[in-house]
């Protein structure tokens, strides 16, 4: 098990997770339990941390987030993964059909 970072809310940190899983990389949410207590507690003392199950996972899931962190702008194109040529819709920055994360200088 490793911590990989700390998520600014529960929200995003469940995108990552949801960001990894497509990828095929086992992790968890940490801290999540104190998400009951919002609103009567300091939203940032609630964040919740994102732990890998595998820490040999660490550099391919620093890249998807940081890939999931900067996001599709509104209007992006579709884009066209470089490891299959699958083509996807912008919102998405993993392929679903191979894991690869969107490469920021794919068209
Ligand atoms: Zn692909």
């Amino acid at each position: 098990m490793l911590r990989l970072m700390r998520a600014p809310n529960l929200v995003i940190g469940q995108h990552w997770v949801n960001v990894l899983a497509v990828a095929g990389i086992r992790c968890e949410l940490h801290n999540c339990y104190l998400n009951g207590a919002l609103g009567e507690i300091p939203a940032d003392q609630c964040a919740p941390e994102l732990w890998l199950m595998d820490e040999r996972d660490e550099m391919i899931a620093l890249r998807l987030i940081d890939a999931a962190k900067r996001g599709p702008s509104p209007d992006a194109p579709p884009w066209r993964c470089r490891q299959c040529g699958e083509t996807l819709e912008a919102q998405f920055t993993v392929c679903w059909q191979c894991g690869t994360a969107r490469d920021p200088l794919d068209g």
